[in-house]
């Protein structure tokens, strides 16, 4: 083996023809950090907007959950944070609708920026004031924060927001739906006026337009393109959404796959140790998977195509960057393991199949927060895309039932039996024929692999578009809306196997549950933090789900154990 070969770069490995993250300029600890991560290459979304708000310009942009839009702003954000500052005030504020995201955009800026030595603090209701106060009075540089726990601090004097350069309004759109206008309005108005305001929205509705016209200097505008796409070159695709919740995503997708038994497909994921991890996860369930991503040698890849080509696998887990200019003739299904972060990515991947007046199939799973982003690609792509559940146990058993049962049909009407007349004749003396023959089928049947051994996948739904009462009042600084309810009807508790000692706090809880599963943050009730473990109270229904859901993510970096409490 020749150990002297030049080592390849991964930015610089041929297949890269579109801009990188370094062609944005973003400095070296973000890109180390991006790299880790497993990106790629920017979203559209993340192409146009990361250069303008590098360089200082409001923005007004339309995105929705999926896009890529949270590292569109963290990233330059982080960019024009001055390395390990070390001042007391935030220079940076972002404004989002709940606690969920709160915790979700303080954790990405946590993730990009810790090289950095970025200092992030998320703020909302509901949680210990204290601990928030004495954060900020350590100092930190970016407060992500819900606007009435903002203004809130605000108020007492606790939040300083002189020193602000830039604010981000996120989901400004749900902001507004939940009554926040004023508020957002009070604490725009404390910071510095010459700041730069970044405003992301997925719609773009007249009381939006009215609010920027009052924050936002001569903005830039990004809106995802309409016009790609024409419905007359749409390829014979059959599209189909499965709403799952990111903890079972492996689990569904084996079982789709056993449905619909491609002959050739390519599951697409976004980064490349999704693409590792996915591909190690179907080998474990007896597919033959072969990964391909842009950190692979050229020679590497050329192998796995070849593997793919000859029959000898027939699952290729990609990126897209490494997927760009394939083409695979005998290629039936295209897999979206995650809803693509743009339309164009979409229609991109889907044009692999149904060539040559074939049909294809193109299959997505979608977390319940990404409707929105799936009913962008309908519209900007003129697809239809119809939405299933993920198939039952009992469908899969049903499905399993009609192969055994078309074997039989063909056997009775084909086969050379009569070998086999002694035994049943022998076994008719003992038993009823219906018995023996039902014997026989089990038999048929578990040899084919037909064991009904697996678990049930939770079935989910969207997520309710907005389940905030419109314009709930706007006046005052009581902490959060909506208010932390707990669930309504039968409930479980859930252990967790992490508590004090790891530094768990119930926002992680919290923020893993409503970040994993289809729960929102006002469906969980009480939370207990022990030493060692925490009891989490939450809906009897969503609790296989959350189970799942959990097991397969970390929480504050760790794997922890979850079962349902049995005390
Ligand atoms: P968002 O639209 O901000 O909610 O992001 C959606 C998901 O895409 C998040 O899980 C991000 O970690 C992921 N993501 C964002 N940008 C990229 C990228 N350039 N490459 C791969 N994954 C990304």
């Amino acid at each position: 083996m020749n150990t002297d070969a030049p080592t390849t770069d991964p930015q610089d490995d041929g297949s890269q023809d579109g801009p990188t993250f370094a062609d944005l300029g973003l400095r070296p600890e973000l890109l180390q950090a991006l790299t880790a991560l497993g990106y790629e290459e920017p979203t559209p979304i993340q192409l146009e907007a990361i250069p303008l708000v590098a360089e200082g310009r409001d923005l007004l942009g339309q995105a929705a959950t999926g896009t890529g839009k949270t590292a569109a702003f963290s990233l330059p954000v982080l960019q024009r944070l001055e390395a390990h500052r070390g001042g007391r005030a935030p220079v940076a504020l972002v404004l989002v609708p709940t606690r969920e995201l709160a915790v979700q955009v303080s954790e990405a800026f946590h993730r990009y920026g810790k090289d950095l030595g970025a200092r992030v603090l998320p703020v909302y209701g509901g949680a210990p004031i204290v601990r928030q106060l004495r954060s900020l009075e350590a100092g930190v540089d970016v407060v992500v924060a819900t606007p009435g726990r903002a203004l809130d601090l605000l108020n007492r004097g606790s939040l300083r927001l002189d020193e602000i350069a830039t604010v981000v309004l996120d989901e400004a759109d749900e902001m507004l739906d939940m009554g926040f206008a004023e508020d957002l309005d009070a604490i725009l108005d404390a910071t510095p006026e010459q700041r730069q305001t970044v405003l992301f929205s997925a719609t773009m509705p007249r009381r939006l337009d009215a609010l920027a016209r009052r924050h936002l200097r001569d903005p830039a505008r990004i809106t995802i393109a309409k016009e790609r796409a024409a419905a007359g070159e749409a390829p014979r695709v059959r599209q189909t959404a499965y709403v799952v919740p990111r903890g079972a995503k492996p689990a569904a997708l084996g079982r789709i796959l056993d449905i619909e038994a491609p002959t050739a497909a390519i599951v697409f994921c976004r980064t490349r140790e999704e693409v590792d991890t996915l591909t190690e996860t179907l080998n474990g369930r007896g597919y033959r998977a072969e990964p391909l991503h842009g950190g692979m040698s050229q020679e590497q890849r050329d192998k796995v195509m070849g593997r793919l080509r000859s029959g000898t696998a027939d699952l290729l887990v990609a990126t897209d960057v490494a997927a760009r200019g394939l083409d695979i003739e005998q290629l039936t299904h295209v897999v979206n393991y995650d809803v693509p972060s743009a339309p164009e990515s979409y229609v991109h991947r889907i044009g692999r199949v149904g060539r040559a007046g074939r049909e294809g199939v193109a299959i997505t799973l979608a977390e319940p927060r990404e409707h929105r982003m799936l009913k962008t690609i309908e519209k900007v792509a003129g697809a239809t895309i119809s939405v299933q559940t993920v198939p039952t146990v009992a469908d899969l058993r049903a499905r399993r039932l009609d192969l055994t049962r078309a074997a039989l049909r063909e056997s009775l009407l084909g086969d050379e039996l009569d070998r086999f007349r002694v035994v049943v004749e022998t076994l008719a003396d003992e038993f009823d024929l219906m018995e023996v023959a039902l014997a026989a089928v089990k038999l048929a049947h578990e040899a084919v692999g037909g064991a009904d051994d697996d678990e049930e996948i939770p079935q989910v739904g969207f997520r309710p578009e907005r389940d905030n009462a419109r314009g709930a009042g706007g006046s005052g600084a009581r902490g959060e809306r909506p208010a932390r309810r707990g669930p309504a009807g039968p409930t479980a508790k859930l252990f967790v196997g992490l508590g004090r000692e790891a530094g768990i706090r119930p926002g992680d809880l919290v923020g893993a549950i409503t970040g994993e599963s289809g729960l929102r943050g006002k469906d969980i009730g009480s939370i207990e933090i022990h030493q060692r473990f925490a009891l989490v109270e939450i809906p009897e229904p969503a609790a296989d789900e959350v189970v799942q859901a959990l097991r397969a993510t970390m929480i504050k970096g760790r794997k922890a154990t979850v079962r349902r409490d049995r005390a």
